[in-house]
């Protein structure tokens, strides 16, 4: 009695069946969002014909293929109401043995949590662009008066003024990130396509993190033989050197040595940012490319998206991005591009079928 209660009254839609598919339970919630009448007797009914078709339904299952492993979420919305159910399964065994009795399917409400998901996507997105017009102009004027339109300035203002004007560029360079972040999980990223130089966009990105690489006594070093000419998008490759680039710098101790090199590998170009910092540790190194992952007890500002935005940028491009390191040595990050990159109908990217 107290676990039909419980089953009677627990929030999720909850639907247990033997091995065979036949229902064995179907609680309140779960009739409810099938919209089933309270008293319908299912017991022993097979869920393909018990339960009304639909997406529901097919989540069910495709769910019920691979117990506990998977979930999906549908959008039951109608025109007036909004819902959103999550559905996984996990397989049904007793306490003390081992036979699998059959599967249950748990069908969780997530309309608040896809609701506030929206809400912070949109209000990231409006803030960021309200963040970034003034920001903007500021670094305008900053530049202005750093290049003494407004009057030279003495030393003691020009220091002031650039410590402001590099406090700037961070705090812009932030909003980017989360700019870029939204718009990647959007899906709305297109890539502008046109004859880029890799060495000449890696050189670019040295020039613009030259004086904070100086700061610290880093030497940079750019090793390419040729220009290494491919089809590609090259403001999101200067992203891709720059954050790279940039975090060398960041985790590099004073006077280490950062060199950038561009190879030619067949049908690819193969870059390699490699530094002689501090190292990923083992356990950390799966995960920094991730959203806002950032090695533990190591945080030097940064929001932990600046690999992962490098990462979607350089895979847009069907190119691959990994690292090697070792702790107190230094690392390595390597990327590699396609040399056959071409647009297709669709506005997206393909590989021409053969490297001219
Ligand atoms: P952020 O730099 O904003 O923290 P990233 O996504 O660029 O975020 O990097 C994630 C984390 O990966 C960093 O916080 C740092 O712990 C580690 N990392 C990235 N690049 C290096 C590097 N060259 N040397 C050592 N650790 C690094």
């Amino acid at each position: 009695r107290k676990t039909e209660a419980l089953l009677f009254s627990i929030a999720e839609g909850i639907i247990m069946a033997d091995r065979e598919g036949r229902i064995q339970h179907v609680n309140r919630k779960a009739r409810e969002m099938f919209a089933l009448a309270a008293d319908a007797d299912l017991e022993g009914s097979l869920l393909v014909d018990a339960l009304p078709d639909g997406p529901l339904r097919y989540a069910m299952i495709a769910v019920g293929q691979s117990p506990g492993k998977s979930f999906k979420e549908v959008d039951l919305s109608e025109e007036q109401t909004r819902l959103y159910v999550r559905v996984s399964s996990s397989a049904v065994v007793s306490p003390g043995r081992a036979a699998e009795l059959g599967i249950v399917y748990a069908l969780r409400d997530v309309t608040l949590e896809r609701e506030l998901d929206k809400m912070k996507e949109d209000f990231l997105h409006y803030i960021t662009h309200d963040l970034r017009n003034p920001l903007g102009s500021a670094i305008g004027f900053l530049d202005l008066l750093l290049k003494g339109t407004a009057g030279v300035l003495n030393p003691d203002q020009h220091s002031i003024v650039s410590s402001i004007r590099r406090s700037c560029s961070r705090l812009m360079g932030l909003i980017n990130n989360i700019l870029d972040i939204a718009k990647m999980e959007s899906g709305h990223v297109r890539l502008a396509l046109k004859e880029t130089s890799l060495a000449g966009v890696a050189g670019r990105s040295i020039a613009i993190l030259e004086s904070l690489a100086k700061q610290k006594d880093v030497a940079v070093h750019l090793v390419a033989v040729e220009e290494f000419s491919v089809n590609a998008d090259a403001d999101m490759l200067e992203r891709v050197f720059t954050n790279l680039l940039g975090n060398a710098i960041k985790f590099t101790p004073e006077k280490g040595t950062i060199t950038i090199s561009i190879v030619d590998e067949g049908p690819n170009v193969k870059c390699c940012v490699e530094d002689t910092g501090e190292g990923i540790p083992p356990e950390s190194i799966g995960r920094v490319f991730e959203k806002f992952e950032q090695v533990q007890n190591n945080r030097r500002g940064g929001t932990g998206l600046g690999l992962t935005i490098t990462r979607f940028f350089v895979e847009a491009h069907l190119g691959r991005i990994w690292v090697e390191s070792e702790v107190g040595k230094g690392s390595s990050f390597y990327f590699t591009l396609p040399k056959n990159l071409v647009a297709d109908a669709d506005g997206g990217v393909r590989l021409a079928e053969a490297v001219r």
